[in-house]
């Protein structure tokens, strides 16, 4: 007897053990893996008319012998791979199934990612799979009853294909898994899980009809489809309910929570395709990461090419979900892959051109549901916008929202512009942490209560989103929390403050490029900006970066208050200048940076100012 690997016994002994209540899940496995084993045979037979056959899955339940059997005339198994494939668990559905297993409990799992052939042992005491691979002579048998490992040995089998034999557990308190040789029960779970599997899934069920003549009845048996099998995205949609696309979402996207949104796409041209896509509700766990694969499921005719297909979406769009089914794909099949390109590359086009103007539609007939969707995935469009020197930017201008001074959940540019003021000289944008950070920074003072909105840039992306569009219906983005223009006020040319405006800049030396006067203070006492093209803000995601842009910053004093009048009488004293003008700069700093250069430095002298 041959042991399984390290791996896979865990698994099993979990599996065995039944820690999950939902054993029914075993059935959609086996179907699924046959359904799989059936898509590979297809496509050889694409080229190899020899593999072709009439594709289906026979479901045998045996009351007498307690044996439940799953047969599909799929691709079959070499000795090699049955040995790999069902040994070792290395694939990633079940892999991430054993690590998420254990952050979460059971219920919310169940039902979002398969977890794979060994889900039989849920269910069974023993597991014999006979399969026979395509282009091999005879069969191989895999026998296993659980932990202690696995045989096999050569078998006769007449058909290329494999059949799965479970025998059921004996009943205990905990389960009756006699009720899995229903057909009641198999015919509802196949409803359930794998109504849309594309090959039909067929069982000898019982019927009875009035005996010819008398009052009894005849009992006969049929063999019956259980499932729909139309794929979903070729019914019409009229057809169609929600709760059906729904369920074929979260079954074949393991996702436990409804899709926000469907889009169905029919395109008829010189590439014709149907697509349908679902927009998730929430960002998939690991968007931002390394492990991500974006992508869509490319269909021929029906039949699977790739599962996850990279190039039907951009990056920004990754967080899309769906299918792509074209008759008019050709396949190179001797590279297995899809080697028209420029096909390929037309269909993205047309689909991302259809995901955006379906954004529009949502944007303006559910306002409340966009917005939701674009808290939880906007930073992508965002993304678009700035990606390729903004080659999209067109397309995606009127997609992306902001929080504002007067709006807290989200403003389009249109809305903007349509309540701008007039002779405003731009659309003031202001970036920071969070809208109350930025709400807090004392040069918006002025603007906000001259009744002017300023959009809140607090993710990342958004400034840079802003300078790829650069202009917005011929408008121009002003940042507000930028420098303002150097003015010759009547204050600056007043040879006392000028002095003390240059004693001030000596004092700070490479903290500052200017300090300045200004008129947009209103209860503040002085503020840190910056001029020229690197904002404090973005000095602050070039830090992150570790890149060492830095922000050429501006002090700017307003010269209605009080602290400001008493710096310029301190300054003439000479009493007590440089106190309380580096403690100005610190809670400049503080306000814009959200610290100080010199914590300890900044302490001593406040409290020396408090004394
Ligand atoms: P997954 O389906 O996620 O790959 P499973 O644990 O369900 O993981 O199956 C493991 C592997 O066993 C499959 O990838 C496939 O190679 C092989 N396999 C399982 N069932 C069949 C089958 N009915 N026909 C051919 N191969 C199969
Ligand atoms: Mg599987």
């Amino acid at each position: 007897m041959k042991q399984f690997k390290a791996e896979s016994k865990k698994l099993l002994d979990m599996m065995i053990n039944s820690i999950y209540t939902n054993k029914d899940i075993f059935l959609r496995e086996l179907i699924s893996n046959a359904s799989d084993a059936i898509d590979k045979r297809r496509f050889l037979s694409l080229t190899k008319s020899e593999l072709s056959d009439e594709f289906k899955i026979v479901v045998v339940a045996d009351k007498a012998a307690r044996t439940l059997t799953v047969s599909d005339n799929g691709i079959g198994m070499t000795k090699d791979e049955l040995e790999n494939n069902l040994g070792t668990i290395a694939t990633s559905g079940t892999l991430k199934f054993k690590q998420e297993q254990q952050q979460q409990s059971d219920d919310s799992l169940i039902g979002q990612f398969g977890v794979g052939f060994y889900s039989a042992f849920m269910v069974a005491s023993k597991v014999e799979v006979e399969t026979r691979s395509a282009g091999e002579d005879g069969g191989w048998k895999w026998t296993s009853s659980g932990a202690e490992g696995y045989d096999i040995k050569a078998c006769e089998k007449a058909e290329i294909g494999t059949v799965i034999k479970l025998t059921l557990k004996e009943n205990d308190e905990d389960c009756n898994y006699s009720d899995y040789l229903s057909e009641y029960k198999i015919r509802s779970l196949v409803k359930t899980y794998s109504d849309y599997i594309r090959y039909p899934i067929v069982m000898d069920v019982t019927k009875s009809r009035k005996a010819d003549g008398g009052d009894g009845y005849t009992e006969y048996t049929e063999t019956e489809t259980l499932n729909t099998m139309t794929p979903i995205w070729k019914m019409a949609k009229k057809s169609v309910k929600k709760e059906d696309y729904d369920k074929f979402y979260r079954t074949t996207f393991h996702d436990f929570r409804a899709p926000s949104r469907v889009i169905n796409v029919n395109i008829e041209g010189n590439i014709n395709y149907t697509a349908l896509l679902f927009i998730p509700e929430k960002q998939p766990a690991n968007y931002y990461s390394k492990d991500y694969e974006k992508g869509i499921a490319l269909y021929s005719s029906g039949v699977l090419i790739q599962e996850k297909c990279a190039k039907l979406l951009p990056d920004w769009l990754g967080f899309v979900r769906g299918v792509v089914d074209s008759p008019d794909l050709t396949l190179n099949l001797s590279r297995e892959v899809l080697q028209q390109d420029r096909q390929l590359r037309f269909i993205a086009d047309s689909l991302r051109k259809k995901i955006l103007a379906d954004f529009k539609k949502w944007l303006k007939s559910d306002r409340e549901g966009y917005e939701k969707f674009f808290k939880e995935l906007g930073e992508g469009i965002k993304y678009g916008v700035y990606e390729n020197f903004g080659e999209k930017k067109d397309e995606l201008k009127d997609l992306v929202v902001f929080g504002s001074s007067t709006e807290k959940n989200a403003v389009t540019l249109a809305e903007y512009v349509s309540r701008m003021k007039e002779g405003q000289e731009g659309i003031y944008y202001a970036c920071g942490e969070s809208a109350e950070k930025i709400d807090a920074q004392p040069q918006l003072e002025k603007l906000k209560s001259d009744g002017y909105e300023i959009l809140y840039c607090t993710q990342r992306v958004d400034e840079f989103c802003l300078m790829t569009l650069g202009e917005y219906d011929k408008k121009k983005f002003v940042n507000a929390l930028k420098a303002g223009e150097h003015s010759d006020s009547e204050e600056e040319k007043n040879e006392d403050v000028k002095s003390l405006l240059d004693d001030f800049k000596k004092l700070l030396g490479n903290k500052v490029h200017d300090v300045r006067m200004s008129s947009r203070l209103v209860s503040h006492a002085v503020c840190l900006t910056a001029e020229g093209e690197v904002s404090i803000e973005m000095e602050r995601v070039f830090r992150a970066s570790g890149e060492g842009v830095r922000a050429e910053k501006v002090l700017e004093l307003n010269p209605e208050h009080e602290l400001i009048k008493k710096l310029i009488k301190r300054h003439k004293s000479g009493e007590g200048f440089e106190t309380l003008a580096f403690t100005l700069y610190d809670e400049a700093a503080l306000m814009a940076l959200g610290e100080v250069d010199d914590p300890a430095a900044f302490v001593t002298r406040v409290n020396s100012l408090m004394k």
